[in-house]
């Protein structure tokens, strides 16, 4: 395993530069959780004694909307990261549950470390990557132990958000319990979630589901109430296997919801206000949860024709996190050869036209959708035999609205 210092990019590096020859500046946060057990993921967060408009004037790139409260996002040209630079506080308290009333900007790295949730989220690294660690933070780490920075009820009646922090935390590689004063302040606080947006909640639960211990969090979310506070009107299932994808839990863990899946939607997108992709994902998955797996051959060209990959992936999980057995499926898909002439319609709108005198619009474009749809479930590669399929159907005369089209499931 390498030093820390390996581990800091370019940027990472012109970032502090660029505050240590104005101020002083220290790695504060998850980069440091994760410097101690190899290269870290996440991205690099800094504390500094330098304020808001300080930092903008090193950083022309910086945005600004947290400033009030002494936070910048440093921006460099060219760079896809971002650092969260926040200016050494030693605040007042928390009136409202979430927002500290007063910000007081400080200049003493430890009384920072001291405000800050949890001790592994209370260690930093000064100039010459020297190790800050004023509450253990190493040792719980290496115990897998998450605590509180200082009385475990004082610091979650604080800020509601703690709450959902602690779970996200307990859903990590590293963490494997709660210490137990920390574990009675967490249930203690569960109405305090009210006073939190939901768009945090959203985003800690979503980190929550795209972690490795997922399934264990989410179990001990639902017994101490998290889940009832934050979506009360869904019947969940915690109990489920889980995968690494979020959208996918979150679809598991509604699966014995008895909403359709725009209904199912429509209600997380107003608890969590997630985001419109993620939404539709989860409305596909929720109502295809009882769709018959594909097993002919031509279901499963259908399938693999119809969807994205991404979608089609995610089926064959949220399939698995129901309980369905999905081997023979993912066997049989990954021996089913490509469709000999590609995915898309090999007899164009206009031959369609010529062949069948029919005008474009609605009749015409479920004719060449249906048409689409038998071309893949029997892989053809000829002009002529998908045309010769006119004689077979009754396109002229039948409804047209009830024709298939190329769609799963
Ligand atoms: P990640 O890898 O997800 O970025 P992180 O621990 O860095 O994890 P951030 O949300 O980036 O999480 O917050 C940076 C640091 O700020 C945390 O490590 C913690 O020290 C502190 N922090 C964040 N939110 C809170 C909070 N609600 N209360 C107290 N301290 C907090
Ligand atoms: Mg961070």
């Amino acid at each position: 395993m390498g030093v820390p210092s390996d581990y800091a990019s370019e940027g990472d590096m012109q970032v502090l530069r660029g505050l240590r020859s104005k101020g002083k500046a220290w790695i504060v946060g998850g980069w440091v959780r994760e410097s101690l057990s190899g290269q870290p993921e996440t991205d690099m967060d800094i504390a500094t004694t330098l304020l808001p408009n300080e930092v903008k004037q090193l950083f022309p790139l910086s945005l600004m909307y947290g400033a009030e409260y002494g936070t910048v996002v440093v921006r460099l040209e060219g760079q896809e990261k971002n650092w969260e630079v926040t200016t050494l506080r030693s605040e007042g308290g928390y009136g409202d549950g979430r927002r500290p009333d007063n910000v007081e900007f400080g200049d003493n790295i430890k009384q920072d470390l001291s405000r800050r949730d949890f001790t592994i989220n209370a260690m930093a690294y000064d100039s010459n990557w020297e190790p800050i660690d004023p509450f253990g933070g190493v040792a719980d780490l290496e115990n897998g132990i998450l605590r509180s920075v200082g009385d475990a009820g004082e610091r979650l009646s604080e800020d509601g958000l703690r709450v959902m922090r602690a779970y996200r935390f307990l859903a990590s590689e590293k963490v494997k319990s709660m210490d137990s004063e920390l574990r009675d302040a967490v249930r203690e606080n569960i109405s305090m979630l009210s006073q939190v947006s939901k768009e945090r909640i959203g985003y800690e639960l979503m980190r929550t589901l795209a972690s490795p211990n997922a399934s264990v969090a989410l179990s001990f979310m639902h017994n101490d109430g998290v889940i009832g506070e934050i979506l009360p009107e869904l019947q969940v299932d915690s109990n489920r296997l889980l995968c690494n994808d979020y959208v996918v839990n979150l679809a598991i863990m509604c699966g014995g919801d008895s909403r359709s899946g725009g209904n199912l939607s429509g209600m997380l997108r107003e608890s969590l206000k997630l985001s419109k992709d993620d939404l539709r994902e989860i409305s596909f998955l929720h109502d295809s949860r009882d769709a018959p797996l594909p097993s002919k051959i031509s279901e499963m060209r259908v399938f693999r024709a119809a969807l994205p990959e991404l979608r089609q992936n995610r089926f064959i999980l949220y399939s698995e996190g129901l309980g369905r057995d999905v081997d023979l499926l993912k066997r049989s898909l990954s021996e089913l050869a490509p469709l000999r002439s590609g995915n898309s319609p090999i007899v164009d709108g206009n031959t369609l036209s010529r062949f069948t005198g029919l005008e474009p619009g609605p009749r015409m474009g479920r004719l060449k959708g249906m048409l689409h749809r038998i071309q893949v479930e029997n892989d053809l590669i000829d002009k002529d035999e998908v045309l010769d399929l006119l004689e077979e159907l009754d396109w002229k005369n039948s409804d047209h609205t009830g024709w298939p089209s190329l769609s799963w499931p």
